[in-house]
């Protein structure tokens, strides 16, 4: 027997059923759903779907339909004329049908939907008799099936590709316009019998005289004349750009979906509308729609008239004195509000529903998944636990990690949003909006914002001596630079909203202006606002919202994940500050504590000249002594983060940077540090000269500073184990992790762990301690690392994966210099992602798997985490956790992505599993 190629649906059976989607597409699959399922049974037009596979078989054939499939829509045909008890083609009482695209995805507005085939001259009277002479609808349902008919099948179908404006749907409704203009009406309704006959017999004339064709008279013309463009309709340009852009494979195919009309537009007691089974904006449980009265479906979405609320809850500024369904037609409305009940419960999510009222009489067009932002998913999943509508992992799968970025951040109030045009755009590189004054220097910046005003700093690129300034900003915005730049990086560690590469912006420092391509000239102390989620700028201060008022649902929600994950999440924090945000978002350690920071920014004068005194010593005794002169405030630095963390777990990162970023350049303060030291000016110069490298990455620092001066190392241990012991002793709580960066060999290691094992004796002895607990290991940064894991874990007691160092060395490119070229790789699929924004699972984390099954095979109680950049993404976090990671790091604004993140990797590690097995 060949392969069924028609599903029926109607009379409370379906053919088919919801889990059918791949084969009868989501709207098929839907309608057989509530028009067959026992428990649904509703009242869904009788009607047909014409399977994917057809759509498939087409495309493959020479746009040939498979044997057997014009006996199958006959038959199927047949049985909804049974049940409807009307024929197509009849006359005297005509069936007449839509005909539907619908794909496996829902592809909104992609694909084409034809209206009331089967509408003919011969059929005109029969449904003029069907309607109790309704004449005036009658005409207006022939000249909507003119306008769709002509444009899908006739020209689109066709192949044909008018000039702008100069369609056929186009040409139509000017002439429509034109009538409704000599008759000095507005809307569409106001149209009488006589227009509407003008108008079609105007179309009739118009289509023959575009097109060169007649529009059929024939319904079965109609009716496969809509099918076949209904499926052309698949490898349309709207269509094929949507799949490309939303990764929809292109041989999918679209189902053809027949079914009985029914009409919204029979008069003052038919509607139409569509509806959520809760507010997809905000997550309420509301039943929440619009509808409109004497209309046609397509009415609604095309904002022909304004809709009206279906209920109190719906009413909005433009919509507050239009009667709601609810009072219009309270009998109808409580019956669609019993079925969008029984939907939900049904379906265990948030239907989209579309409707429509004949005379009185309910009818269920669609249902399907409802789409919903950030806030609204998390809301949502949150409720349906408690109403134990889902489990938790279900409301877990439910939520992306870009969701629920959406709450993490203020936004622009969405309706000031839609009312204003942006005038320029460039990549989103940090989340949420801000608004402020524009300043176009960090010193300017940092001013300002002292005075309390909010500020956003605009520059060409920013470099790490803005740092100070872009803290202090509201948002940033640059003129160059690309995802990974400086900005970008910089802003998505704060979750700080940030525009980078506007190149619209032309930049003049002197005068303090901007000039931007098409808008004009701004200058400092004139607002503006940025979507950075979007990477738009506008003019003004636009009205913010916050989307994190809701706190006490995410909270919740985020404590759902953590009873699924497995991994930990910590955070990278250099401050007391950091770390208590951190805390706040559910960190539960820090995983990458820098000591470098202390150098950097707000009061860091004094430990900053002390370490230059550390840096241009010369000898031994010289460096002791300015060593010695640091050590207080190292200590401090640390302590204060150590009680912080209350006894969680702090992994301290000894110095790691290459020495002569500090060597300062100003000649006052190469002076006072000249003068301090006991030394020349030119002697200074030697010695900062000496310190400069052709290749400082690679050059002398992390742990081979500690190699060659071991009383930098030994400061610094000495610093942990004393601010440590100083807590204990005051009856604190404290886990200090000593992490050795940019080791390759274990005896790197081993030549520290000596030094630190010895400063460890010391610092019990001297606070008369048993023991400080703590741990001693090292970063995984260099692929040589990863290689001797076993060796290295012998001495080690963690690892933490340094992956943006060990994504530079695995691919041997500079992260600050790919600018250059990988946007091109990008563009030509040479790479898939940015490596430094998702791990390359399949270079990278080869060397991590290695690293870590090594490292375990040699110390099986070895704690393993990240703490690159990657460890906030949710791509990496997954690898991480399949990769048998302890933990993850990131940012303390990442902290509740990670945690969601985390608890997906689980989900998604048991699907991958179960499919496996089939
Ligand atoms: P889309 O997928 O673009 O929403 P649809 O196939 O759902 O396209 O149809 C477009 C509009 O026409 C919708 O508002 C729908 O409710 C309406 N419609 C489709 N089929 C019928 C029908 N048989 N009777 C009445 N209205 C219909
Ligand atoms: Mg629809
Ligand atoms: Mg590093």
């Amino acid at each position: 027997m060949s392969k069924k190629n028609v599903y029926f649906f109607g009379g409370g059976k379906a053919d088919g059923n919801e889990s059918m989607k791949n084969l009868l597409g989501g709207k098929g699959a839907n309608l057989a759903e509530m028009a067959g399922h026992p428990s649904l049974r509703l009242p869904v037009p009788p009607g047909f779907t014409i399977t994917t596979e057809v759509c498939t078989y087409y495309y493959q054939n020479k746009k040939k339909y498979p044997a057997g499939l014009k006996e199958e829509v006959a038959k199927a045909l047949k049985k909804v004329e049974a049940i409807m008890g009307k024929s197509f083609g009849d006359p005297s009482d005509p069936l007449l049908v839509s005909v539907r695209s619908g794909a496996r995805k829902s592809m909104p507005g992609m694909m084409e939907t034809v209206l009331n085939v089967g509408l003919t001259e011969k059929t005109i009277p029969g449904l003029i008799k069907q309607s109790g002479g309704n004449q005036r609808f009658v005409y207006d349902a022939y000249r909507r099936l003119m306008m769709m008919y002509s444009d899908v099948v006739m020209e689109k179908a066709a192949g044909i590709e008018p000039k702008d404006e100069m369609g056929i749907r186009r040409q139509l409704e000017r002439i429509m316009d034109a009538r409704k203009k000599e008759r000095g009406v507005k809307n569409d309704v106001d149209l009488n019998v006589e227009d509407l006959k003008y108008l079609c017999a105007e179309f009739k004339k118009k289509i023959r005289e575009v097109l060169g064709q007649e529009f059929p008279d024939d319904p079965m013309a109609q009716l496969w004349g809509g099918i076949g463009a209904v499926f052309s309709s698949w490898n349309g340009k709207r269509a094929v750009a949507y799949r490309n852009i939303e990764h929809i494979p292109h041989e999918w195919g679209t189902a053809v979906n027949v079914q009985t009309m029914v009409f919204g537009n029979m008069g003052n007691d038919s509607a139409t509308g569509v509806a959520f089974t809760r507010n997809p904006g905000n997550g309420d449980a509301a039943f929440y729609g619009e509808y409109l009265v004497n209309a046609q479906g397509e009415d609604v979405v095309a904002g022909i008239r304004t809709p009206a609320p279906i209920n109190q809850y719906s009413q909005s500024e433009h919509n507050k004195d239009l009667e709601t369904l609810e009072r219009k037609m309270p009998k109808v409305y409580k019956e669609l509000f019993d079925i969008q009940k029984r939907l939900e419960k049904h379906y265990h999510d948030m239907q989209d529903i579309e409707f429509t009222i004949e005379k009185g009489r309910l009818f269920m067009l669609q249902c399907r998944i409802g789409k919903r932002n950030g806030p609204a998913a998390v809301k949502i999943a949150t409720d349906m636990v408690k109403e134990k509508l889902i489990d938790k992992t279900t409301a877990v799968s439910r939520v992306t990690p870009e969701q629920l970025d959406e709450l993490l951040h203020p936004i622009i109030n969405p309706a000031e949003e839609k009312a204003n045009k942006p005038m320029a755009k460039g990549l989103p590189a940090g989340p949420g909006a801000a608004c402020g004054m524009i300043v176009f220097t960090s010193a300017d910046a940092i001013r300002l914002s002292k005075e309390g005003k909010k500020v956003i700093l605009v520059r060409e690129e920013t470099n790490p001596e803005d740092i100070d300034g872009m803290r202090a900003a509201e948002a940033i915005l640059t003129a160059r630079g690309g995802m990974t730049s400086h900005a970008a990086l910089v802003a998505r560690g704060w979750g700080k909203c940030c525009v980078v590469g506007c190149s619209a912006l032309e930049i003049d420092l002197s005068k303090k202006e901007v000039e931007i391509e098409g808008a004009g000239a701004l200058h400092e102390g004139e607002w503006i606002t940025l979507n950075g989620t979007k990477g738009l700028v506008y003019k003004g201060q636009l009205k913010m919202m916050d989307a994190s008022s809701e706190n006490e649902i995410l909270n919740e929600f985020l404590k759902i994940c953590d009873g699924i994950r497995t991994l930990n999440i910590r955070t990278n924090a250099d401050t007391p500050e950091d770390a208590r945000k951190a805390r706040q978002f559910g960190a539960e350690g820090i995983g990458l504590f820098r000591t470098e920071h202390m150098f950097y920014g707000k009061g860091s004068e004094e430990p900053l000249f002390k370490l230059r005194k550390m840096i241009m010593s010369s000898s031994l005794e010289e460096r002791q002594k300015a060593v010695g002169e640091l050590f207080g405030h190292v200590k401090s630095d640390i302590k204060a983060t150590l009680e912080a963390m209350e006894g969680l777990p702090v992994t301290i990162r000894l110095l790691d940077p290459p020495l002569h970023e500090f060597v300062p350049h100003q000649q006052q303060a190469r002076e006072t540090l000249a003068g301090s030291l006991n030394i020349s000016m030119e002697e200074l110069e030697k010695r900062s000269d000496s310190l400069a490298e052709s290749n400082p990455m690679m050059g002398h620092r992390g742990v081979r500073l500690g190699v060659t001066y071991p009383e930098v190392s030994e400061m610094q241990f000495r610093a942990i184990l004393e601010a440590a012991a100083e807590l204990l002793k005051a009856g604190k709580k404290v886990f200090p992790e000593i992490m050795i960066p940019v080791v390759c060999t274990v005896k790197e290691l081993t030549d520290q762990l000596d030094i630190a094992k010895k400063v460890y004796a010391e610092v019990l002895n001297k606070f008369g301690l048993k023991k400080i607990d703590h741990m001693f290991g090292t970063m995984i940064e260099i692929p040589r690392a990863a290689l001797v894991a076993d060796k290295i874990a012998e001495v080690a007691s963690f690892f933490s994966f340094g992956t943006n160092d060990l994504t530079q060395m695995t691919f041997g490119f500079s992260r600050d210099d790919i600018g250059a070229f990988l946007p091109e790789y990008l563009k030509k699929g040479i790479l898939a992602d940015d490596p430094f924004q998702t791990i390359d699972q399949e270079g990278v984390g080869e060397l991590i798997a290695t690293g870590i099954n090594r490292g375990r095979k040699t110390n099986k109680k070895l704690k393993v985490g990240i703490c690159g950049e990657h460890g906030g993404d949710p791509r990496s976090i997954g690898f991480c956790y399949r990769a048998g990671m302890n933990y993850v790091s990131c940012s303390p604004f990442r902290v509740p992505i990670a945690r969601l993140a985390a608890a997906r990797a689980v989900l998604a590690n048991k699907t991958a599993k179960k499919g496996k097995k089939k």
